[in-house]
């Protein structure tokens, strides 16, 4: 008989009660090291007093109108975000598939505009990520992932990882834009080298189509920068964001410059909880605990101790680890046993990390993560990777 919670996935057998910082407590009383962090949600840990005040309060006064009236909250988070980055205008969704949705609606509907409704293809790439909807696999594109699912949403054009000759010949006179994450998270955590994204803007330039980043999964303080794609030096035309951004409350965002988003008049999009007051609230709090640079600095300094640490982790076990890549605190362990098993293993010492693609672990740990914790986090890896190989 079909379990009542449809099947979709191989949940271990944990039912965490309690949070508290980088920790997950379970009924019986044993505290979890949280390295996943709600696969790079909780970016300031689980039960954050900043966060809670900002929900509760918010929640005792109203949750949810709709947008069909203004919302203060929406408004600020808005400004803050085009404070601090390149967009001029947001649009805010529940979640990262939502975000891909509208980047690639806006894509579209800027070419249209244009009096170019030819231009509809997006160029993507082999190992990505944008989501399960429909758009969201079609673009990723893996069989993994559509296989089963036809008739896929037509209009990608899918592009081996990291192969740069491939790309200028793949722009037509149907090209929209081309999507990317600056670091591929469910890939196995592989980042674009800047000197590839500053290609890649440099050819969406020479061509005049557009350039999506998603960094639903690497922004939001992720990488020790704001956005990810400010190592590089680079501005996107539109950005998928969500994750890290509601701090565990269902939130996404998409942002864009005033040009990318000109054809986005009134009627042409909408959601119904899309920046409602109690998401925007958290998703301010969020915000203005981030986005400092002190608190960029400690997960840059920190990001450096960690990545020090697991350099001598996978040293000591050359059986069980082959690398560790990534940037700030998203990071992957490249694993030489199967990756599950060394996660699983993880947590018979109480330390939890996410799988992913390529046969890696991923650490992507609160962004407020102590000093002691990384320490600790180390050391059950450490016992993890021993108590496998014995
Ligand atoms: C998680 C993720 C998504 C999808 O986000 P959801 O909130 O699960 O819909 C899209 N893109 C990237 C890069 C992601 O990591």
């Amino acid at each position: 008989m079909i379990a009542s919670v449809l099947p979709t996935y191989n949940r271990a057998p944990f039912s965490f009660v309690k949070g508290e910082g980088s920790w997950l407590i379970e009924a019986d009383g044993r505290r979890f090291l949280d390295l996943g962090a709600g696969i790079a949600v909780n970016v300031l840990g689980h039960a954050n007093p900043a966060l809670t005040e900002a929900l509760t309060a918010q929640a005792g006064s109203v949750w949810h109108t709709s947008n069909l009236y203004e919302i203060p909250q929406q408004k600020a988070l808005a400004d803050k975000l085009v404070d601090a980055t390149f967009a001029d205008t947001v649009f805010f969704t529940n979640s990262g598939t939502e975000s891909c949705e509208l980047a690639v609606k806006m894509a579209r509907k800027y070419w249209y505009e244009k009096g170019h409704p030819e231009r509809t293809e997006i160029i993507t790439f082999s190992g990505s990520f944008h989501g399960r909807s429909s758009a969201g696999i079609a673009a990723a594109g893996s069989e993994k992932m559509t296989k089963g699912f036809g008739p896929l949403l037509p209009g990608f054009v899918h592009l081996p990882f990291a192969d740069h000759e491939a790309i200028a010949p793949a722009i037509t006179h149907h090209t929209a834009a081309i999507m990317i994450e600056p670091v591929q998270g469910e890939g196995g955590i592989i980042p674009v080298p800047d000197q590839c994204l500053k290609g890649l803007r440099d050819l969406c330039d020479e061509h005049g189509i557009l350039l999506i980043l998603d960094e639903v999964q690497c922004g939001v303080g992720r990488t020790g920068k704001l956005f990810a794609h400010e190592w590089a030096g680079i501005e996107p035309d539109i950005m998928m964001v969500a994750k890290g951004i509601g701090g565990g409350f269902p939130l996404g965002a998409v942002l864009s410059t005033e040009n990318a988003a000109s054809g986005m008049t009134a009627g042409t999009h909408g959601s119904t909880y899309g920046g409602n007051p109690l998401g925007c609230a958290v998703g301010n709090a969020v915000m203005d605990a981030v986005n400092t640079p002190e608190f960029l600095d400690d997960v840059n300094r920190k990001a450096g101790a960690l990545r020090q640490k697991l350099e001598g982790l996978v040293a000591a076990h050359p059986d069980m680890f082959e690398s560790v890549r990534g940037q700030g605190l998203m990071i992957g362990i490249k694993c030489k046993a199967t990756n599950t098993d060394i996660v699983q293993a993880g947590y018979d010492q109480q330390v939890l990390t996410v799988p992913a693609a390529d046969n890696t672990i991923r650490l992507l740990p609160p962004l407020n993560i102590t000093d002691e914790e990384i320490g600790e986090a180390v050391d059950r890896l450490d016992k993890a990777a021993a108590s496998l190989a014995a």
